[in-house]
């Protein structure tokens, strides 16, 4: 086997172990998955700061009715943690929570967590990281870290439309990421604003115990049924003795993902075109033909994020329910008015009308070398070495960074691969091979050049509009495969680092 350039850089550098002070910001499942593999190796100088009540990120903030994650809950697992516990293919949103839960206390993450704490900024002194950070109290305080790593998600921030006379509602305005459980839904007028998977997911729940509800919807999107299905209590048992059946659906469910899903939306070909034909068939079944056509998008199937969904059809075809296409004019204290003049007298309005996407870390401010700062990096948008590093922010790693695969495959498998990468640096700091580390500019160049080139065979630039397309109508995804994905982050490319 030949020597790597890697590896000859590796051999060069001095050795003597050390334990570095490390902080995670986020404890989603990417800040658990990055406190797991930290503690599992022994760096346990280890703080991890998150500004809920609680851990768990997008699974503690979204708490609305219906709420699933329709990937397969055996593949939205860390594959070195499998779970026999599993009550169904497609969990619900706080079984997903307290597994990432049972996992950070596992692994003593858990104890490790500043609940209630915002990091407000960062700052490289030029040999360790200061992070003042605050508290919900209101209480501020300065931490210093050897290495320093971002988790804070890519769906944090609510978006709250601004539609007029919105403050104006005599009824209850709930977003879905904020959902307000003390507000008593059973016979209620509710009015959905959004059709993405949020606002699909929520209306059959709804439809079982309101008095009536409205979907407004602005775009059509492509369903794609995915019928659920119970694990009893017999293929627990099993799972349990045998750990390799929990594994076997892991490696399924990836397959199946990374193969369908995953090629149809990075090139066109067999998979985008099943897809489509299968959502296609789906909408067939609602058989009011004034409906189905409100409902039929005018875009490729994929290009928007794919809506997953069984019940969502039958559902909208209750008589309870209703579909508007209008377009929200206004609304007004009774209700929604729709650009057609028509009023929906209502009770309550859910937003299901997404986030700010695609601002990780933000809006802490970040100051690296030399004073670059992270608003100097990102001026045309976030942009990262291979989705984890950013030039001039030496020993400063992410997960789930800017063009992660976030719309290809599962989070829990990326962050897997993201945090193994970033060990490799914690450890190669702990052995005292490098006092800093950050990419060099010139390859954080090449690899976004590639990337944007190759963004133009993905399902996302063929003519819709998404959160996953930035305001310049750039994706901020991943072009390539998973296998690229996981080939890229297996062995750190030490020529593309600056290194001292
Ligand atoms: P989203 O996909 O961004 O959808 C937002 C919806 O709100 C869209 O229908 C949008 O219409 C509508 N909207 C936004 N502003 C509006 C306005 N001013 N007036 C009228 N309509 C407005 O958000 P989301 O549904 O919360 O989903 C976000 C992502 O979260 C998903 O794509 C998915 O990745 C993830 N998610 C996953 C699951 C899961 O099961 N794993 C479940 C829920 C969410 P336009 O389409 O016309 O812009």
């Amino acid at each position: 086997m030949g020597v790597s350039e890697s590896d000859k850089i590796f051999q060069s550098l001095a050795v003597g172990k050390r334990k570095p002070r490390v902080i995670v910001i986020g404890t989603g499942l990417s800040g658990i998955c990055m406190g797991m593999r930290l503690m599992a190796a022994g760096y346990d100088d280890l703080i991890l700061l998150e500004q809920a009540d609680r851990c768990g990120g997008t699974w503690h903030y979204n708490q609305y009715p219906g709420l699933r994650c329709d990937v397969p809950s055996h593949y939205y697992q860390y594959s070195f943690e499998p779970s026999a516990e599993w009550s169904q293919r497609f969990c619900g949103g706080e079984e997903i929570r307290e597994y990432f839960e049972r996992m950070a206390r596992k692994y003593h993450v858990f104890e490790r967590i500043r609940f209630n704490t915002q990091s407000k900024h960062a700052e490289w002194t030029g040999s360790d990281w200061a992070v003042d950070i605050e508290t919900a109290a209101g209480g501020r305080e300065q931490l210093r870290c050897d290495i320093l790593i971002a988790s804070c998600g890519i769906l944090v921030r609510p978006n709250y439309p601004d539609i007029p006379g919105l403050d104006s509602f005599a009824g209850k305005v709930i977003h879905s990421a904020r959902w307000d459980h003390s507000v008593d839904l059973t016979g209620k007028r509710v009015g959905v604003i959004g059709n993405g998977s949020t606002g699909i997911q929520m209306i059959k729940p709804l439809t079982d115990i309101c008095a009536k509800v409205v979907s407004f919807q602005r775009t059509p999107q492509w369903v794609l049924p995915i019928p659920n299905r119970k694990y009893g209590d017999r293929g627990r048992n099993l799972a349990r003795r045998f750990p390799i059946i929990s594994k076997f659906y892991y490696v399924t469910f990836r397959f199946a993902m990374e193969q369908l899903m995953g090629r149809g939306i990075i090139k066109d070909g067999w998979s985008r075109r099943m897809v489509g034909k299968l959502c296609k068939k789906n909408l067939e079944t609602v058989a009011d033909p004034v409906l189905r056509a409100k409902l039929t998008p005018d875009y490729t199937p994929m290009c928007k994020r794919l809506v997953m969904s069984s019940d969502f059809y039958p559902a909208i075809q209750r008589p309870n329910a209703e579909l508007e296409r209008a377009g929200i004019d206004h609304v007004e204290p009774k209700g929604i008015v729709t650009k057609e003049g028509k009023l929906h007298e209502l009770d309550v309005i859910a937003l299901a009308t997404g986030y700010h996407a695609n601002e990780y870390m933000l809006p802490m401010t970040m100051t690296g070398e030399n004073g670059i700062t992270l608003d100097d990096v990102w001026k045309d948008g976030p942009r990262g070495y291979r989705t984890v590093a950013l030039p001039g922010f030496p020993n400063f790693f992410m997960v789930m960074g800017p063009h992660s695969p976030v719309g290809n495959f599962s989070l829990a498998s990326i962050a897997e691969t993201q945090s193994a990468y970033i060990m490799r640096f914690v450890d190669m700091w702990a052995e005292r091979k490098f006092e800093k580390v950050s990419p060099r500019e010139d390859a954080t160049e090449r690899f976004n050049a590639e990337m944007l080139a190759n963004m133009k065979n993905t399902v996302w630039t063929t003519g819709c509009k998404s959160w996953y397309l930035d305001d310049k109508g750039v994706p901020g995804s991943w072009p390539w495969t998973a296998t690229r994905f996981r080939n890229d982050l297996q062995d750190p490319r030490l020529q593309e680092y600056v290194i001292s």
